[in-house]
């Protein structure tokens, strides 16, 4: 394969070659836009698969993908792949799916999310006569929140106001309008019920910041730009599902000479007079690199990785919230429910006592929205002929010392099971189940090592300062970058992929302005 190596960029083969510590979709981005400027990269991941969340089950003809399954912003990824020279096409089938949600009520009323917005506001109006105008409202915030974050926020390494506006140099009226825009101080529940008076259609709403794991009664309102992100960009299945994406990425850094070890758990950064000079592996063997990128939760990766004053002045300014965790459930059916589409919510009867449930009391919801991915609409091969493979998601609060999921799981398999029986027509669903398993808030702590079983980093709670988190750029350890969705600009599969570009990004640029280390330089 050859690449569009720029060819200002010379290879750094001779220099020490960069770290990536774990292969998750934002260490696998990193590591590929790394290796496509032309440094040498050593990619460890302490599992034996490169994907991290994104990994897949097969069981008994049945396929599913582990974790994420709703794909937005599929540039992000074409970003990557034309950092190689590459087009994401070429490698990945994506198919646009729409309706992109259907809705399931638990009066029984169902609503289907469409990604064109006229069409959708026609549909509210005959779904919740009154309630379209105010939808239309929202979309039209929704466009100018996601053009201010893709202007202030996107593809930059930011971790508080000063590094997204210098007021002194930049302050003039339509920065000033931008600001205004982002309703500081506003929720994005409040946001949403200011302009849109049915229930349902709100509580749908509410559920784009689900994509980060945190409760719209305290996200901030800038969030509520994902849901012109959703609309605007489309929502996508990469044939061979979601797993696809880390394996399209994992054959890209093969071709582009990532070194690439599995298996490998890292367990200190090294440094050397304020600066990384390497890493210590598991079983104790250490390695000479000039800068790291660390995927690993960024709030573990100081606790745990760096120790001593880089952790302890990072600590002072992060005190932060894990977002939400959650129990899936993985169903390989002997049928098939013709109401489902590719993806299901199944919504709780009153969002804000759910909400409270699994963000303030801290304990799962006693009535919760379950989320459902039926795949098999869009891609046949993930059950045998005439069956389904169902997944089943329910977020829950992070891991709290006294939550003990063995004996929480049947109960609570129960509760999701009377909901989809109630809710979404799925009442003989035991019946028909050939295949079971689970994940729960314990496994995904286990298998992906985050922060109290947290599935999207830290929780963007905060009406201010909420959709901020740790920069990419290390401000405590130089040489030192994060990435991952407990980094900027946060959880989910675009966001992490950017999270990854704009961590490599940011290192490649200070190892050409500064002289790079050698083999010289002592531990
Ligand atoms: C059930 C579930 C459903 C989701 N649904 C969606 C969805 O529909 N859409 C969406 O966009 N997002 C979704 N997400 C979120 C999305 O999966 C994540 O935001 C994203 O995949 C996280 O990527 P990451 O780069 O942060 O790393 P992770 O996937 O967390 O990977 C980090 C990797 O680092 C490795 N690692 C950690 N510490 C070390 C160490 N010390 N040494 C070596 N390796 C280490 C871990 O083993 C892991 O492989 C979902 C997540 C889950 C779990």
């Amino acid at each position: 394969m050859t690449t569009n190596r720029p060819a200002d960029r010379p290879a750094r083969a001779a220099g020490l070659p960069v770290g990536v510590i774990g292969g998750g979709l934002g260490g696998l981005a990193a590591a590929c836009t790394l290796a496509a400027r032309g440094h040498g990269v050593i990619l460890f991941e302490k599992n034996p698969w490169l994907g991290g969340k994104a990994a897949v089950l097969e069981q008994k003809g049945f396929r599913f993908d582990m974790g994420p399954t709703i794909l937005t912003l599929p540039r992000v990824l074409e970003r990557i792949f034309a950092e190689a020279g590459q087009d994401m096409h070429q490698v990945l089938d994506l198919r646009r799916l729409d309706p992109q949600w259907r809705c399931f009520f638990d009066d029984g009323s169902r609503l289907d999310l469409h990604e064109n917005v006229q069409r959708m506001a026609s549909n509210i109006a005959a779904f919740a006569p009154g309630s379209q105008r105010g939808f239309g409202d929202f979309m039209q915030l929704a466009e100018k929140l996601h053009e201010v974050s893709e202007k202030f926020f996107f593809w930059r390494s930011v971790e508080d106001i000063g590094d997204t506006l210098d007021l002194k140099k930049n302050f003039d009226l339509t920065t000033l309008r931008d600001v205004l825009s982002l309703r500081i101080g506003a929720t994005v529940a409040g946001t949403i019920r200011r302009r849109v008076r049915d229930g349902r259609v709100a509580q749908m709403l509410d559920h784009f910041v689900q994509y980060v794991g945190s409760s719209p009664y305290n996200s901030p309102a800038v969030l509520c730009g994902i849901a012109h992100m959703q609309t605007n960009g489309g929502v996508w299945y990469p044939m061979g599902g979601t797993r696809a994406v880390p394996q399209a990425l994992q054959t890209l850094a093969g071709e582009l000479g990532v070194d690439l070890r599995p298996r490998t758990g890292i367990r200190r950064i090294l440094s050397d007079h304020g600066r990384v000079s390497g890493v210590e592996t598991d079983t104790g063997e250490t390695i000479r690199l000039a800068a790291v990128v660390s995927n690993m939760d960024s709030i573990r990766t100081y606790r745990e990785l760096v120790g001593g004053t880089p952790a302890a002045t990072f600590g002072r300014r992060w005190k932060s919230e894990p977002a939400c965790s959650g129990v899936v459930l993985y169903l390989g059916l002997d049928r098939t429910y013709e109401q489902l589409a590719h993806h299901d919510f199944v919504f709780s009867a009153d969002p804000k006592e759910e909400f409270d449930w699994i963000y303030r009391k801290g304990e799962p919801a006693p009535d919760p929205t379950c989320y459902i991915a039926a795949p098999a609409r869009t891609d046949p091969s993930v059950a045998p002929p005439g069956g389904d493979a169902i997944y089943v998601l329910v977020h829950t609060p992070y891991l709290r010392p006294h939550h003990d999921w063995r004996r929480m799981l049947p109960e609570y398999r129960r509760v999701i099971f009377d909901k989809l029986g109630r809710c979404a027509g799925m009442r003989d669903l035991e019946k028909h189940i050939v295949f079971e398993a689970a994940l729960t808030p314990a496994d995904i702590h286990e298998r992906y090592q985050v922060l109290d079983g947290a599935i999207y980093g830290l929780a963007s709670h905060g009406r201010f300062f909420g959709a901020f988190k740790p920069g990419n750029r290390s401000r405590d350890l130089k040489g030192l970058y994060l990435a991952g969705g407990a980094a900027h600009p946060g959880p989910g599969m675009p966001m992490v992929l950017m999270s990854g570009w704009i961590a490599a990004d940011s290192l490649d640029n200070d190892l050409t302005t500064a002289p790079q280390p050698t083999d010289q330089v002592t531990a």
